[in-house]
């Protein structure tokens, strides 16, 4: 059977962009005849500073977000990456195989170290490497990412294929990203060439998963937009960033092809479209946020899902560490 894997990063702020590029999805897969592993990638968090008790809230409220949007911890495994530590211990050998170079020309790498690269942690430009641990250490088949993900997911297959190459074996599958929907990347609000992020400054440029309908109709109502009626048929948004963006966040709210919107919507002003926009997002959202709030009061039973998902990892993922350093000349406990 397949075995999916994908993380959310618990850095705060979980957005629309998380719930259709990667959540929504998450729950698709779930309904098919797969075995599942979601990961709250903490690890991947701490590349940047986190508050202590920020980064424990955070990682509960991103499973509370799993579990709201429908991912169910009997028939998915819900992990924090820290619990189970064949990732970290894989990731180490994969930063013996990758090479510098291969990390340094990572696009997230560059945008989030910013003009002072040497001054960013090595965690962060070994980012992909504990990636590509993440997603082998279960030797899963699909994983399911926004666009932006793209780029590491070709580098977990560079680095499966240098691993294989290098002991002469064929243990590392190469893995295919799952990039599908008509949200793979949702933009920010505020600036149409920017795809919506936990860590932009600007709160106005995504709609978090915790925002309630006032402050989901505020944001959308101030989305920034062009003056132009909206066309009735996809070509006509190629060059408009912004329109394009808010037409596809309805479309994948509400299932539906861009045309499919389009045929309706087509020939109406934003004037008119965006309260349709903010209705159909408050529908979708808010019963979200409401069980995301709910679970939210019982940190307890999420700290317990958690410890039994890493219970249930491990039996994956130790066989396959043990292999590796079989692998690799490293002696394993007798
Ligand atoms: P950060 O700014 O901290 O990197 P993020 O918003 O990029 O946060 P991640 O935790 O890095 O979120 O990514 C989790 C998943 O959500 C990944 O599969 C990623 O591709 C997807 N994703 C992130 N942002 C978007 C977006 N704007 N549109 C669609 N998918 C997205
Ligand atoms: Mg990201």
């Amino acid at each position: 059977t397949p075995r999916v894997f994908s993380g959310i990063q618990p850095s705060g702020n979980l957005h629309l962009g998380n719930y259709l590029g990667a959540l929504k999805r998450f729950v698709d897969w779930q309904d098919r005849d797969v075995e599942s592993i979601y990961c709250m990638v903490d690890l991947h968090a701490i590349t940047v500073w986190q508050d202590p008790s920020n980064l424990r809230q955070a990682t509960r409220e991103l499973c509370a977000g799993f579990i709201a949007a429908g991912i169910d911890p009997e028939k998915s495994i819900l992990i924090n990456q820290s619990q189970v530590p064949e990732h970290a211990q894989l990731a180490w050998i994969f930063n013996c195989v990758a090479r510098m170079g291969w990390m340094q020309r990572m696009t997230q790498f560059k945008d989030k170290a910013g003009k002072n690269a040497q001054n960013a942690s090595l965690g962060l430009l070994a980012y992909p490497s504990l990636m590509a641990a993440d997603i082998l250490i279960y030797h899963a088949t699909h994983v399911p990412v926004g666009e932006d993900q793209k780029q590491h997911l070709e580098l977990t297959r560079d680095i499966a294929t240098k691993f294989n190459h290098d002991y002469g074996v064929d243990f590392f599958p190469l893995t295919e990203p799952v990039i599908e929907g008509a949200a793979t990347r949702v933009m920010s609000l505020r600036d149409g060439s920017k795809k919506m992020s936990k860590s932009d400054a600007s709160d106005a440029s995504r709609i978090n998963m915790t925002d309630d309908a006032e402050a989901i109709a505020k944001k959308i109502r101030k989305a920034k937009t062009d003056p132009d009626a909206l066309p009735s048929e996809a070509k006509g948004l190629e060059e408009r960033p912004e329109a394009r963006n808010l037409v596809n966040i309805y479309a994948a709210l509400n299932e539906q092809s861009v045309d499919q919107v389009l045929a309706d919507v087509g020939g109406k002003q934003f004037s008119e479209f965006k309260p349709m926009l903010v209705d159909l997002a408050v529908a979708k959202l808010a019963p979200i946020s409401t069980e995301m709030a709910r679970l939210m009061q019982h940190p307890d039973e999420i700290d317990k899902i958690l410890t039994r998902g890493s219970e249930r990892a491990r039996a994956i993922t130790a066989p396959i560490l043990r292999q590796t350093y079989d692998i690799v000349g490293l002696i394993p406990p007798v």
